[in-house]
C-alpha cells in the first residue's frame, strides 16, 4: 500500500486545485516559509478523518476552508480526496485503488466518499483503522508527539498499543452500539 496522489481544493491555502503525485519511496516537499508545506499534512490528516481542529492548527474545522487573500475572495468549501494504491489489499475492500474524499461547506456540513460513493465517517476510519493511518494516527508524527508517548499517562499509553493492536475499531463499535 502506497499513497498514490492527493488532491487539494479550497483547503487551507489552496485555493486552485492542485495535485501531488506520489510514488513509491520517499517524497519531500520544500518551499519558503508560509508557503503551505504543512498544509499539506494537515490536508492528509484531514482526508483521513481527522476531528480536531486543533491538531489542524486551528480554532475552528470551518478555519480549514479557504479564507481569501488580499486578491481573492474566500471559498465555501474544501475539498480534499486521497489516492491509495491498494494492489497488495492491504485495505479491506475489493480495489486495487481507493478514493478516499471529504468535503466541508461553510454550513459546517461535511461528506465523505469511498471511491465516489457517499460514506460516513465511521466507513473512513474503519477502513484505515488496521493500517496505522486515520483516527489517533501515529502515521503523521507532529514536533512534540514523541514526547506525548513518552510522557503519557497508563491509560493513554494503553490506547497507543490498543490502536496499534487494531482493538480500536472494536471499541468504537461498541461505543456506538451502547449509545443507540
Ligand atoms: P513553515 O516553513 O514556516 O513551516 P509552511 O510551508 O509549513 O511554513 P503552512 O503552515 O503550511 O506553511 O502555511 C501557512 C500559510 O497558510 C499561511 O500563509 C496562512 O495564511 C495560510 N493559510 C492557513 N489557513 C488558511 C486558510 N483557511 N485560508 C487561506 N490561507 C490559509
Ligand atoms: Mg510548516
Amino acid at each position: 500500500m502506497h499513497l498514490k496522489s492527493l488532491t487539494i481544493k479550497g483547503f487551507k491555502s489552496f485555493a486552485e486545485p492542485t495535485t501531488l503525485q506520489f510514488e513509491p519511496g520517499v517524497t519531500c516537499v520544500v518551499g519558503p516559509n508560509g508557503s503551505g508545506k504543512s498544509n499539506v499534512v494537515d490536508a492528509l490528516a484531514w482526508v483521513m478523518g481527522e476531528q480536531g481542529a486543533k491538531s489542524l492548527r486551528g480554532g475552528s474545522m470551518e478555519d480549514v476552508i479557504f479564507a481569501g487573500t488580499q486578491s481573492r475572495g474566500p471559498l465555501g468549501r474544501a475539498e480534499v480526496s486521497l489516492t491509495i494504491d491498494n494492489s497488495d489489499g492491504v485495505l479491506p475492500i475489493d480495489y486495487s485503488e481507493v478514493t478516499i474524499s471529504r468535503t466541508l461547506f461553510r454550513n459546517g456540513s461535511s461528506e465523505y466518499a469511498i471511491n465516489r460513493e457517499s460514506a460516513r465517517l465511521l466507513d473512513v476510519q474503519e477502513l484505515l483503522s488496521d493500517t496505522g493511518l486515520g483516527r489517533e494516527m501515529h502515521v503523521i508524527v507532529g514536533q512534540g508527539q514523541l514526547d506525548r508517548v513518552l510522557y503519557a499517562s497508563a491509560d493513554d499509553r494503553r490506547r497507543f498499543i490498543e490502536e496499534a493492536a487494531g482493538i480500536t475499531k472494536h471499541r468504537r463499535r461498541k461505543e456506538k452500539t451502547v449509545r443507540k
